[in-house]
């Protein structure tokens, strides 16, 4: 007989097979077991058809890929632990040195950030490009360029570009483009019809909707290009937790209905921000006037959705510091980076310290602050921002400070 440590480690109990639950059970694993030598030579990963080790998946992370490669209209994808983590798994699979790659001006910033250190210390070279202007791309590209990224809309400026058009540039000069769909989330359009062959997005964001998880995901619909990927995946070690997978496979089925209301309520808000006198353009592109409108109206008319994400442009008038205090004064609003979770959220941003001067695609002289509307009452948000408005008052004003 075994000494009791070893039973409960080789318990002879087994929990009877055949139990069904609406939702997939949490498959936690380093190590995989198999039944004898010949079992474990011959296990392969590569098509779901078996398990080999942790990293290379399990049933919750393999149903979590499959679910997502549905959702943005894909065949394969590559789970890994944060959307940023995506855009360098791509990067890494498709560049060397001597490559160069594309970036839109209005580009996620860590990824342009990722392009100016590690990819500029191996020897790959970046350029940024009119995130409007598809004949800028096509100037831009040569025969070191190796990678394109499109992203639309930029997420802090929202300028909503031609997609289909940057893409169709791509095929005819035969250079890989990968979408950063994290905006769409694979619900406002869909990637791959739209020209991409790489479908990449922030799960931390909308999939998750809950703002506590950290996840990306990979999508392809060529094989050849998903092993690719795969196989810099599995030499990088990027794995994610299956109890994180299994909070996105809980929270996927709500995915639709969460972007929609959270749609609903950013665009009620954005229309009456651009009835305020202290507000100079409110950056949406779904309304009319936004810059990219009828790029939008052209990508997304279908299915009618954008974001629940939309930015202001105060009047010059308005000092930088009179929008901190703003920003301060909200209360339903929180001050943090992210979006598609359940709180409302606010950041003021220095857009020309982001922006190329040269290719000068940013031309307000006011603050620019960025909403995430999250799932509160619309009414109670549009009253939060009426009543921070009143920081904008001039300092002298004494019956306006009222703050308490
Ligand atoms: C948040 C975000 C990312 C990165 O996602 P993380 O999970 O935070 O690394 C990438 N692209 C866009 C557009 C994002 O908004």
């Amino acid at each position: 007989m075994p000494k009791p440590v070893t039973t409960l480690i080789h318990h002879p109990y087994q929990p009877p097979a055949g139990f069904a639950a609406a939702q997939p059970g949490v498959f936690k694993a380093s190590t995989v077991i198999f039944a004898n030598v010949a079992a474990m030579r011959a296990r392969d990963w590569k098509e779901k058809a078996g398990y080999t080790y942790g990293l290379h998946g399990t049933p919750t992370t393999f149903t979590l890929e499959a679910r997502i490669a549905t959702l943005e209209g894909g065949k394969h994808c590559i789970l890994v632990p944060s959307g940023l983590a995506a855009i360098a798994n791509v990067n890494m699979a498709l560049l060397s040195a001597g490559d160069e790659v594309l970036l839109p001006d209005n580009v996620y910033g860590p990824s342009k950030a990722l392009a100016e250190a590690e990819l500029k210390n191996w020897g790959i070279t970046h350029q940024l490009y009119d995130p409007m202007d598809p004949a800028d791309l096509e100037r831009r590209i040569s025969e070191r360029t190796k990678l394109v990224w499109l992203e639309t809309p930029g997420s802090v400026t929202m300028e909503f570009g031609p997609l289909a058009q940057f893409a169709a540039t791509c095929r005819r000069r035969g250079v890989a483009c990968a979408l950063d769909n994290t905006w769409g989330a694979g619900l406002a359009f869909n990637g791959f019809d739209s020209g991409a062959d790489i479908v990449v997005q922030a799960l931390t964001k909308y999939p998750s909707g809950g703002a506590d998880i950290l996840m990306g995901s990979i999508v392809t619909r060529d094989d050849a290009l998903h092993l690719k990927l795969k196989f810099t995946h599995m030499r990088m070690g990027w794995g994610v937790g299956a109890n994180d997978a299994e909070v996105l496979l809980r929270a996927l089925p709500s995915l639709a209905l969460r972007y929609r209301e959270q749609d609903r309520s950013a665009r009620q808000l954005a229309r009456w921000l651009q009835g305020r006198p202290e507000v100079v353009q409110v950056l949406h592109p779904a309304l009319e006037g936004s810059p990219g409108h009828a790029h939008w109206k052209a990508l997304c008319a279908e299915n009618g959705l954008a974001a629940g994400l939309f930015s202001i442009v105060f009047d010059e008038r308005h000092t930088g510091a009179q929008v901190d205090a703003f920003c301060d004064r909200l209360a339903l609003f929180k001050l943090g980076y992210s979006w598609g979770g359940p709180v409302s959220l606010v950041v003021p941003y220095d857009i020309p310290s982001m922006r190329s001067a040269q290719l000068g695609t940013w031309k307000h002289k006011g603050t620019l602050v960025r909403f995430s509307i999250g799932l509160e009452a619309t009414e109670d948000l549009q009253a939060d921002l009426e009543q921070a408005l009143q920081a904008l008052r001039p300092a002298d004003n004494g019956s306006q400070s009222s703050r308490p």
